[in-house]
């Protein structure tokens, strides 16, 4: 497939700090990439560089085939076949939804005809109807957040760029929006570069996701492949596996954790191994399991439909998992993995 955006080997520094080490990445057409990662790990820095409002210390960025950054150079912002979605929207607030949505095609003098099929296209796709008079102030959060993407899409331009757009919404209609958004790029093969700090929008959006930890990238693959085969502990931990307990690799995926033995399949080369797991993806009982290590339990709290406990190993190591019922303080147990839920990584100790 036809390469949209290409980014090599980019390194940022503001100063002395270097906030991009070396990223490199590839958009294909009609392709909806998630960022997924931490808070100030560099998303927005990436986001802007490739907008062309950041400047690079070295590397390139290349958008439909033209280098438009590299550390010499970089294309102004208005020429780059882009359009942004911005955090808080960036509405212009004296203008209706009419002008905002209109206002590049304006500015590139189309005309009335194309305009107005432009609008009613954009209106039908983004439920607007009725709206288009109101001036920014007197729509919902919902809303205007449909008027920026209207205001981005009617460009048409080869991609899109989304800075967390639906962290200013409150939850349900995050929920609603980000599947939404999903169909309408689809519907339009829109080529989509998304950032956010949000795993589950992510994984309702993005063909592939690039996640990223302090600066550099630790995979790049489908949401699917990201949570089954999280390729570094950053990665596990973002996509749900909190848990970490370590032990000792006796073989490949054959780890002991104090006197006892368990398999986890996504072995390393490492001896001293940190364990990583997701708390639904364990099973508790009082009896001994296969693949199981002794707990004590510590604290269980109600959720509704499960219990969510706090336990300790054997080793003295923290987990929590989840449960169909209570599990009282001071119940000894044992827990029980699936081999291939466990993802096993080198143990750092610093
Ligand atoms: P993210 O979008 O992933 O939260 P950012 O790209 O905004 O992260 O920031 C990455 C890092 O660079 C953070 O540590 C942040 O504090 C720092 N940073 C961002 N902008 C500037 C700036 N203009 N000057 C200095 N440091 C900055
Ligand atoms: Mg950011």
């Amino acid at each position: 497939m036809e390469t949209i955006l290409k980014l090599e080997n980019i390194h940022k520094s503001y100063g002395k700090k270097e906030v991009l080490k070396g990223v490199s990445l590839d958009v294909k057409k009609g392709e909806i990439i998630s960022v997924l990662g931490p808070s100030g790990c560099g998303k927005s820095t990436m986001l802007n560089i490739i907008a062309g409002i950041l400047s690079i210390n070295d590397g390139r960025v290349i958008l439909n085939g033209k280098e438009v950054t590299t550390s010499k150079y970089m294309m102004p912002i208005e020429k780059r076949d882009l359009n942004m979605v911005f955090q808080d929207f960036a509405l212009w607030p004296h203008m209706t939804a009419r002008q905002n949505i209109l206002y590049g095609l304006k500015l590139h003098k189309t005309d009335q005809a194309s305009c107005n099929a432009k609008l009613e296209q954009m209106v039908s796709l983004l439920h607007l109807n009725g709206l288009m008079d109101q001036y920014p102030a007197e729509l919902s959060g919902g809303q205007q957040q449909r008027v920026a993407i209207a205001r981005a899409l009617v460009m048409n331009p080869a991609i899109v760029l989304l800075d967390e757009p639906l962290c200013n919404l409150d939850v349900q209609l995050r929920i609603e929006m980000r599947t939404e958004m999903a169909q309408i790029f689809r519907s339009l093969h829109t080529t989509v570069f998304h950032v956010t700090h949000d795993p589950s929008e992510a994984f309702a959006m993005a063909d592939r996701i690039v996640v990223m930890n302090n600066g550099m990238i630790d995979q790049i693959a489908s949401p699917k492949e990201c949570y089954e085969k999280p390729a570094t502990a950053v990665v596990a931990g973002l996509l749900g596996a909190g848990n970490c307990i370590h032990g000792i690799q006796n073989n490949p995926g054959d780890i002991t954790i104090a006197d006892t033995r368990v398999k986890a399949l996504s072995f390393t080369g490492a001896n001293d191994v940190a364990m990583y797991f997701r708390p639904e993806d364990v099973r508790f009982s009082v009896s001994a399991l296969p693949n199981s290590v002794p707990i004590e339990i510590i604290m269980p709290t109600f959720e509704g439909g499960q219990w969510r406990i706090k336990a300790k190993t054997s080793t003295g190591e923290f987990v929590t998992f989840l449960h169909p019922e209570k599990a009282d303080e001071g119940t000894h147990g044992y827990l029980g993995f699936d081999p291939n839920r466990v993802y096993a990584y080198e143990s750092i100790t610093a």
